[in-house]
């Protein structure tokens, strides 16, 4: 979900309207109230859909929209700030995207340039080095190939290797300091960041040079592992290592590997496991894993069975964030694994790695092996159960008690009651205990243990009745239809002149802004008619140039459905023609209903509204029956 689809889903929009000062009164499923944008004291000509979080005004303005367009309008906000203010309002984190300006591009390019140049002074004091090389080769059992393929480098002893070498070939020390090849010294000067290392180049999604991996070649220095520090274009939080090279394969396979070592990503690869990628020797974030959604839904994180034992799980939240800042652990912090998986509908699986082995050891005993620890991955809740009871005797009360109270809580979290239901059944039978007892021995546990932060205030509210419905039901429906219409408009502009052309012959008229209920979506629309009204650029590249950085999250989203968009263009156009149909028949019944109630109303008061809300009922029947008929001919013309 995009932070937008997540604000629209957690504004309601009856508490905003009515906040804003205006009376809402229930009348049948939605609310009408009098309109805040123009001055009418006769009738209500407002409405409210809570289950759609949309509004429209009957009246006067004869406009509508979703929670933005009301702040944006009420307020006079632009779409950015309306953002800024409903995401603080939803606590929903909205993501910067900085767009480069041209000078930074360039001084961005610079950097990388000088980081490609770093690669080459590197990789030679490898090749004169035979102790290293033999490491790798012997060691690692990397080939040459593989040391070639990922750029592998060595840096040498000295304080000023890099340093030298680099000022010799013109580069200035600020540019080194800022690439981070340089450190300050405390008496002034410079001396290299990196000494004595294994040196692996770290490469974005895109292939491009970011950062360097250090790891020591020297058992006793510390730390084992060295990155490259935060520069403008290394951000250990956004980058996986190897993403370049696995994205294609993620991609085929629909699958990703998370491991937890650089050498280890490289002699997968070379084992031709080429879905492996590494976090930075920090915890997962949900940067990482938006960015391998894109790729696939499906993530099993290879875990050697330490990290993530018994000791990791019983950490709480607070110990797990601390974590990720130490270097060389991939931190597993499985409360904060299952929401981000139910956050981004994404299918998170671990897979122990047994005998303490590291991948690249399992790979070079036996190839196949590592294909099979990967298929026998299990779900997040089931690995922690059985991580738990592992070596424990669960026929004593005192564990069975133990083991349920560590798990109720990661259950009684998931938001998908039948995933709830599963676990717990699961769980009783591994503990052979009646599922009764388990939510029994929970409950007692919740008002003895103290928990972390929220989570038993989240518990005791579940149980209550549930509030108002939230606004899952058009998410799923109307947002959704509005949503695949943008998606395909984006990736192929040049549809929306065919589908124009067919809503004409339909006798239905284009496609334009106001088919649109979410402001998002209105304002992608608009980019993608512009894009095909012009011919300077590429029409899709139009689009992606010109979106504002509000709009980035959604785009993201967009780019993760990819798959869905290698369809064949006629196929697309029918699905366009589908949804757009679909959703002027819905907004067409939706305001018929409400027209009538208001029609009757202001007929009991005398309100000369009462005539023009008939020419509207009139003016929607006509449409819907125009897009009955449309609909029709196209099922027609498919038979043909
Ligand atoms: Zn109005």
């Amino acid at each position: 979900m995009s932070v937008i689809d997540e604000i629209k889903s957690k504004v309601d929009i009856v508490d905003l309207v009515s906040e804003a000062g205006v009376k809402l009164r229930h009348a049948g499923r939605n609310y009408t109230g009098f309109c805040p944008f123009h001055d009418n004291k006769h009738t209500p000509s407002f409405v409210v859909w809570p289950e759609s979080g949309t509004w429209r005004c009957f009246g006067q303005c004869n406009e509508g929209g979703d929670v933005f367009k009301f702040v944006m309008k009420r307020e006079n906000l632009d779409f950015k700030e309306a953002l800024d203010k409903l995401a603080a309002r939803a606590g929903v984190q909205v993501p910067t995207f900085s767009r480069q300006s041209p000078e930074q591009k360039e001084a961005y390019d610079n950097l990388r340039i000088l980081l490609e140049d770093a690669i080459v002074f590197y990789r030679s004091h490898l090749m004169a080095n035979r102790e290293v090389l033999n490491y790798l080769h012997q060691k690692r059992g990397l080939s040459d190939l593989a040391i070639e393929t990922f750029g592998l480098g060595y840096a040498p002893n000295a304080w000023d290797a890099a340093l030298t070498h680099f000022a010799k070939r013109g580069y200035p020390e600020h540019d080194l300091l800022e690439a981070g090849l340089i450190s300050h010294r405390d008496s002034g000067g410079f001396y290299d960041r990196f000494r004595n290392r294994i040196m692996i180049p770290i490469r974005d999604e895109n292939g491009r040079m970011t950062g360097f991996g250090a790891r020591i070649v020297d058992p006793n220095d510390v730390p084992k592992f060295l990155n490259s520090p935060e520069t403008p274009i290394f951000s250990k939080g956004h980058l996986l290592y190897g993403l370049d090279r696995a994205r294609k394969p993620i991609r085929s396979a629909d699958q990703a590997v998370i491991v937890e070592g650089y050498l280890d990503v490289i002699a997968l690869h070379q084992a031709g496991y080429e879905n492996v990628v590494s976090p930075m020797g920090t915890a997962l974030t949900e940067h990482q894993l938006r960015l391998l959604k894109r790729f696939t839904r499906r993530i099993v994180l290879a875990l050697d069975p330490d990290t993530a034992g018994q000791k990791a799980v019983l950490r709480g939240l607070d110990a797990a964030r601390q974590a990720m800042d130490r270097e060389g652990e991939l931190g597993f912090d499985a409360r904060g694994l299952l929401r981000e998986e139910a956050r981004l509908q994404a299918d998170l699986r671990v897979a122990s790695i047994p005998d303490g082995l590291d991948p690249d050891e399992i790979v070079a005993r036996d190839k196949a092996e590592w294909a099979r620890l990967i298929e026998k991955a299990k779900p997040i809740v089931t690995y922690v159960m059985e991580t738990l009871a592992a070596g424990q005797n669960i026929i004593d009360p005192k564990v069975k008690n133990q083991i349920a109270a560590q798990v109720m809580p990661l259950i009684e979290d998931l938001p998908n009651a039948l995933e709830r239901d599963t676990y717990r059944q699961q769980l009783a039978r591994m503990l052979r205990v009646d599922e009764s007892a388990l939510t029994g021995t929970q409950q007692a546990q919740a008002s003895r243990v103290r928990r972390p932060r929220g989570s038993q205030n989240e518990q005791s509210a579940r149980k209550q009745p549930p509030e108002k419905p939230k606004n899952a039901l058009t998410l799923s429906s109307n947002n959704k239809v509005e949503a695949y219409i943008i998606a395909v408009l984006v990736k192929k502009p040049e549809l929306l002149y065919r589908l124009d052309r067919v809503l004409q012959e339909y006798g239905l008229l284009k496609l334009a802004d106001q088919d649109f209920e979410y402001t998002d979506h209105q304002m992608m629309f608009g980019l993608i008619r512009e894009s095909v009204e012009q011919d300077k650029t590429e029409h899709h590249e139009f689009v992606v140039e010109s979106m504002p950085a509000s709009l980035q999250s959604v785009l993201q989203e967009l780019d993760s459905e990819n798959e869905k968009f290698e369809r064949m263009e006629e196929k697309l156009l029918e699905e366009l023609l589908r949804g757009v149909i679909k959703l002027r028949r819905v907004a067409a019944g939706e305001n018929l209903n409400q027209l009538r109630y208001l029609q009757e109303e202001a007929q009991q008061v005398g309100d000369l509204r009462a005539a023009s809300y008939q020419d509207l009922v009139l003016k929607h029947t006509k449409l819907l029956h125009n897009l009955d008929q449309a609909f029709r001919k196209m099922s027609l013309k498919r038979l043909q």
